[in-house]
């Protein structure tokens, strides 16, 4: 067996651990003498400890340490840690310890005994790395483009071609559909008498437009279907059908899909698989739906009492914090959505719960949206540690190009006074000013329809004016 062989020639390479494991008589014994085996390499590199027990800490310190300090440092952990149990989220909350060595122990004295060959591989390498005979290799640029190069590029003139002529089959399947009354809006119909040429036209224009995306996003699986030529087998149509069942959100807009291949030549098998996986929901994604619990305890927020990490919140949906210098904001706009959903999306417990949704019209901003913003604002002015918001969603490119003007309107003036407020205190009494804004969005990749010269027009202005506030990053975060 695989796991037995490396586990062989990991006591083969490490005779003094062999025989350390073997003379524990319990588990308990097996940390300790690890810990016996480990402490001279602290000694000799104090440096390393000073770090580990946060004695150093800082750019500095951290500069300072090896290759081999980080798998002794990593040893440490395990046998700090050594028994400790943890409620893990990702099995609904069951218990799970964490004791590598005791995995070690168990092997060397009683064959492999629960761990498998992954573990022991692992162990392996870091039992070399801490000994310097495995030395760190970073991949080159060079390297770095081999890799790349192995897949195929949206930017090949093939893929383009592809891609096009997804599009042109879509934007057919969405006029036979609008014909037929099937899709309906007031403002994407076609004329008395045009031809089936001059529809094609105009439909080709609206593809243009973001709107047209979000208004004939797909969301059911048989329209998925029938936009992808009806080429998903029985079994992926099963799978979204199961996905509805469950509640999970189904929006695809028709630029999104038009990235899915129907047909792919020799050269291009594959090449759309990434992008598909977030289109088809996988089994276990849709088994979790609805059970899936806050992975940061920060996220559970209760009005008038400090989340996990000890902040008082303004208010309960539009705010994150877990760090004193960062905020994360989610405004009460269509930036609750996104131009899809990302199988891998970190926020599914909020959409889960409907914060995070796909009803665009109802999730255009309310009249109670402005006194939000205010109390946010007031927030972030009154607090003296904060220097970095990040404006996410659901998406923040999301929220129309007013929203967008408002909040960032309503961040500048806040900055602004920030740093006035500032200049009248003394030395010593000077709070923290914001130097950072990042947008969350996907949209460069799920909709580039929407930077508009209209929205970098807002962005632009938002970030030379934002520099006379003291904000020296304006980030796109994707
Ligand atoms: S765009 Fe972001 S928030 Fe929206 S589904 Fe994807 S990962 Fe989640």
């Amino acid at each position: 067996m695989k796991s037995h062989r490396i586990l062989r020639q990991l006591l083969k390479e490490n005779p003094e651990i062999d025989r350390l494991m073997r003379e524990a008589n319990d588990k308990e014994a097996a940390v300790e003498a690890m810990r016996q085996w480990i402490t001279p390499y602290f000694e000799k590199n104090p440096h390393a400890m000073a770090y580990y027990s946060n004695r150093e800490n800082g750019r500095e310190a951290f500069d300072k340490l090896s290759w081999s300090d980080y798998g002794a440092i990593r040893l440490m952990d395990y046998i700090q840690n050594a028994g400790r149990i943890f409620e893990d989220l990702n099995l609904r909350g069951d218990l799970v310890g964490s004791n590598p060595i005791k995995y070690l122990w168990m092997a060397a004295k009683h064959g492999t005994g629960g761990a498998n060959q992954h573990f022991f591989y692992d162990t392996l390498m870091l039992f070399r790395q801490i000994k310097g005979t495995l030395k760190r290799k970073m991949p080159d640029r060079q390297q770095l483009q081999e890799w790349m190069d192995r897949h195929p590029s949206g930017l090949d003139e093939e893929i383009m071609k592809i891609r096009k002529h997804n599009r042109d089959r879509i934007i057919k399947v969405i006029i036979e559909k609008i014909e037929a009354g099937e899709l309906k809006s007031r403002r994407y119909q076609f004329g008395e008498g045009m031809s089936p040429e001059q529809k094609f036209l105009l439909a080709s224009n609206w593809w243009k437009d973001t709107n047209f995306h979000l208004k004939f996003a797909i969301r059911s699986p048989k329209m998925l279907n029938e936009m992808l030529n009806n080429s998903l087998s029985t079994k992926t149509m099963e799978l979204l059908h199961e996905a509805r069942e469950a509640g999970l959100p189904s929006f695809v807009n028709p630029y999104y899909l038009s990235l899915l291949n129907v047909s792919e030549p020799g050269f291009a098998i594959g090449s759309d698989l990434a992008i598909r996986d977030y289109v088809i929901y996988s089994k276990q994604l849709i088994k979790e739906f609805g059970q899936i619990v806050a992975w940061e305890m920060e996220d559970i927020i209760e009005p008038g009492k400090p989340n996990a990490a000890g902040w008082i919140l303004p208010t309960i949906h539009n705010l994150h914090r877990r760090y004193p210098e960062v905020a994360i904001m989610i405004p009460d706009t269509v930036g609750r959505a996104c131009g899809g959903l990302c199988v891998s999306c970190q926020r599914m417990y909020d959409f889960q719960s409907g914060h995070l949704n796909f009803n665009l019209d109802k999730l255009k901003p309310k009249e109670t949206w402005p006194q939000k913003l205010q109390k946010l604002m007031d927030y972030f002015e009154e607090d003296t540690q904060l220097r970095d918001i990040l404006i996410t969603g659901g998406d923040a490119l999301m929220s129309s190009d007013k929203s967008m003007q408002t909040i960032l309107q309503a961040v500048y003036e806040m900055a602004m006074r920030k740093k006035e407020s500032n200049r009248n205190l003394p030395e010593g009494k000077k709070i923290a000013e914001i130097t950072r804004v990042r947008l969350g969005t996907r949209l460069p990749v799920f909709l580039p329809q929407r930077i508009t010269k209209e929205l970098i027009a807002i962005l632009a202005d938002f970030e030379q004016k934002g520099t006379q506030a003291g904000i020296k990053q304006f980030v796109i975060q994707t």
